[in-house]
């Protein structure tokens, strides 16, 4: 018997370079700074919230959108935050993770042929959920200045065809850590006015903006949030990357269609963790504290490197750092970056992972979500170069 050939929805797509690198760190003992989680633990009330649901029974399925506390406790906090009242029964569902919000949208709103552009680099998940649903990814890459990356409004724009059904933003933006403006926005307000053209914006780095800088929100802008969809994770606010919750805010034709398919590729996430986020949530403090708490490791970071032969980027948002390392070698990316892991004992991801074509910037990344001590380790060996 032979197991019959399998022609591929996914022929471009192996290992993640987040797999192989952190296989590689371990193989090294190196300070692993490359695939983005911390190395703490979260909130032992957080654990307790969703310990206590289970105990008091909540173990069955939920509603298909989510549970109607959690809907709720999300729809507050986003008015409260950014000005927007989304309808919590309508206009939001919670997630399997902001993976499985941004690949529903774009299943439930892209046809075949139809094109979605991209601004690269951007997270790896996008272009293959583009390519599943049928659609064409078109990559617009970021300018890289003096002053970092940037988003080019008017390649953007020159990108839009007939075929343009979505634009995929991400801000805070992994990898590069850099943010969205209010004049971003207009921006790219300005490009989908008077078209069909609908917008995923991926943000699950909001609480994680620096300087006293505010978050632009898709959802605090009245013209964008007729049309996006704004994906958020838990994972990300709260320190559980290995929870995978988040949630999809969208208007509610927008939410009607993407529900029709959550109901089938998930239906529904599980229970407890949905009660006891929404009981935690009723305390801002985990998230109004988030910027202090990840700006003083950035800080902390960035010195240490100060004095180092790495050019440090800047870094207004996520908990990335993004370096050039031309003054030290001439490798390219993910050479460097397997070099570092081997020779220096700290891994870092090379930018070039985050596009769909060989591009190369001279700039790894590195992820500062880790105990301080971490750091210092790395620190200490990243100086020595
Ligand atoms: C981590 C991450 C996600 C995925 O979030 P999950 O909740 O773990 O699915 C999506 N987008 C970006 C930019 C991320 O960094």
């Amino acid at each position: 018997m032979t197991t019959p050939a399998l022609q591929s929805r996914l022929p471009a797509v192996g290992t993640t370079i987040f797999t192989l690198m952190s296989a590689l760190a371990a193989e090294h003992g190196a300070v692993n700074l490359g695939q983005g989680f911390p190395d703490f633990d979260c909130d032992a009330r957080l654990v307790d919230a969703v310990a206590d649901a289970m105990r008091a029974g909540l173990n069955q399925y939920p509603p298909m959108a989510g549970a109607p506390q959690l809907r709720a406790a999300i729809a507050a906090k986003v008015a409260a935050l950014y000005g927007r009242s989304y309808d919590a029964h309508a206009e939001i569902t919670v997630t399997a993770g902001a993976t499985q919000g941004i690949v529903t949208a774009i299943l439930c709103a892209v046809h075949p042929g139809d094109e979605v552009i991209v601004i690269e680099p951007c997270y790896d998940s996008y272009q293959p959920s583009i390519v599943l649903a049928g659609g064409v990814p078109v990559p617009v890459p970021m300018r890289l200045g003096e002053h970092g990356y940037d988003v080019p409004w008017d390649r953007v724009a020159a990108a839009v065809t007939a075929r343009t059904r979505m634009i995929v933003v991400n801000t805070p933006h992994n990898p590069t850590g850099s943010i969205l403006r209010q004049a971003d926005l207009d921006a790219l307000a300005a490009i989908v006015a008077g078209t069909d053209i609908l917008v995923l914006s991926d943000e699950v780095y909001e609480h994680m903006v620096y300087d006293g800088q505010q978050h632009a929100s898709v959802s605090r802008h009245p013209v964008l949030a007729e049309r996006a969809f704004v994906v958020s994770s838990f994972g990300k606010t709260y320190h559980v990357t290995g929870w995978k919750i988040g949630y999809v805010a969208a208007p509610a034709p927008l939410m009607a269609e993407f529900r029709k398919v959550h109901q089938y590729d998930l239906f529904s996430v599980n229970t407890p963790m949905q009660h006891g986020i929404a009981a935690y949530m009723a305390d801002p403090a985990p998230y109004r504290d988030l910027p202090a708490f990840y700006q003083r490791k950035r800080d902390l970071f960035r010195a240490g490197l100060a004095g180092s032969r790495f050019e440090l980027l800047p870094a207004d948002g996520t908990y990335f750092q993004c370096v050039r390392y031309g003054a030290i070698s001439a490798m390219p990316e993910a050479q460097f970056a397997q070099w570092l892991t081997r020779e220096v004992k700290v891994a870092a991801i090379p930018v070039s992972a985050f596009y769909g074509s060989p591009t190369e910037s001279g700039i790894v990344r590195f992820c500062f979500a880790k105990q301080d001590a971490t750091l210092q380790a790395a620190l200490a060996r990243l100086a020595r170069i």
